[in-house]
């Protein structure tokens, strides 16, 4: 079965709701709708089987009368949140338990989440394997969460020299061969991979013609090396500054290239920990919301309380604060959706209306998703009610409130 078949099994899966007919449609009013290309003041959003089938200022859309009616008390009304790079959570690593995907789903929307990409890291061949087989597989019955949109396969075709956290004993050189199987409709939608490295542009040129969105992270290129890849059709960087060589004035590499070409979109860990937030500001002074996303990179210790966790083969301690591995590298994240996008608030001085585009529209956009990240007629209805300050309070995954503390 194709990875699409799965996602239209999940999106069809009976509900209460379809027997009684009653919820079907929710109406919110009162709210500030940012959809992201405007603000609404004063906003209502009608929602339809899962669709957003109205959108506008109070007075314009009809409220049904069988509607569910939910007050937004003057809260900020946006899309849902995208997390493109998420390692696992809630104790399951996705890496080596994949069948895990739907559990962490589940406990998503209370960071705003609505979708995401589970990522594996670097492995054998095998793990990429069984997460794209665990991904088309039917979900349990009655599973409801944050939609996994295919996966996020970071290495194992990275640089060594910026192996991170990665463990250099699955580090391989590109094998186009190996990976022909690596395509949208098996469920991989976006790679990692280093281009510099031999063979890197050719199994990026066969990864694009496989419907897969290409990002360079984990590497070493150039500023000459990442505009080769770029031309080719590579358009996002992973985790901006980190497993790239630092941003230097006379050889401005990886970093300098993704900052400079606003044909591209730069992944950004927002924690204060893998950027330091005058960098994370300076990312978002050059990149802005259409250029720069927001990821979490979290692994299974997220939601978690502090202790040893594992990330692949590899054990991470967990302080409260970051995940690391025994000799201090940073090993992933703890931080959650919703609090990087307080922290670039906080980092930046920009307002929730102007970051929040960096984890909706943007990430949307990249995977070539026009029915999410906005808030229109049409849309998918993943929808997310902040306080003004980024604090989540409600998350409807299609059409569904999965998550309230209204
Ligand atoms: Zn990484």
């Amino acid at each position: 079965m194709s990875f699409f078949v799965g996602l239209a099994r999940l999106r069809a899966k009976p509900t209460k709701n379809d027997l009684s007919g009653a919820a079907m449609s929710l109406f919110i009013q009162n709210i500030e709708l940012h959809t992201p290309e405007q603000v609404i003041p004063d906003g209502v959003v009608l929602v339809e089987n899962g669709i957003i089938a109205g959108v506008g200022p109070r007075g314009s859309v009809l409220r049904l009368s069988a509607a569910q009616v939910i007050d937004g008390r003057g809260l900020v009304l946006a899309p849902g949140m995208i997390d493109l790079q998420l390692n696992g959570a809630f104790g399951h690593d996705f890496t080596s338990d994949p069948a895990s995907i739907w559990t962490v789903a589940a406990g998503l929307p209370r960071y705003g989440v609505t979708a995401f990409l589970p990522t594996v890291i670097t492995s054998p061949l095998e793990a990429p394997r069984a997460a794209m087989e665990a991904l088309c597989q039917k979900p349990p019955a009655e599973t409801l969460g944050a939609l996994p949109l295919g996966l996020h396969l970071e290495g194992p075709f990275i640089n060594p020299a910026k192996k991170g956290a990665h463990n250099p004993a699955y580090i391989r050189l590109p094998e186009p061969d190996s990976v022909r199987d690596w395509t949208l409709q098996n469920g991989v939608r976006l790679v990692t991979l280093a281009p510099e490295l031999p063979g890197g542009l050719e199994l990026a040129a066969q990864l694009l013609a496989c419907g897969v969105v290409v990002s360079a992270g984990h590497s070493m290129a150039t500023l000459e090396q990442a505009r080769a890849a770029f031309d080719l059709g590579v358009r996002y960087g992973t985790h901006l500054f980190n497993a790239m060589p630092p941003l230097d004035h006379r050889a401005p590499g990886l970093a300098g290239a993704l900052l400079e070409d606003s044909r591209m979109v730069a992944g950004l860990i927002a924690d204060g920990i893998h950027v330091h937030p005058a960098m994370a500001a300076l990312a978002w002074q050059a990149k802005g919301s259409r250029g720069l996303n927001l990821v979490t990179d979290a692994i299974s210790a997220l939601g978690m309380p502090p202790g040893k966790y594992h990330s692949g083969k590899q054990t991470i301690f967990v302080d409260g604060v970051s995940a690391r591995l025994a000799d201090g590298t940073l090993a992933g994240s703890i931080l959650t959706l919703d609090q990087a996008v307080r922290n670039l608030m906080a980092f930046s001085g920009a307002s929730l209306a102007e970051i929040l585009p960096a984890v909706t529209s943007t990430p949307a956009w990249l995977l070539g998703l026009e029915r999410k990240g906005r808030l229109a007629p049409g849309c998918d209805a993943d929808l997310v009610l902040l306080s003004p300050a980024g604090q989540v309070y409600l998350t409807v995954v299609g059409g569904e409130v999965l998550y309230s503390q209204l």
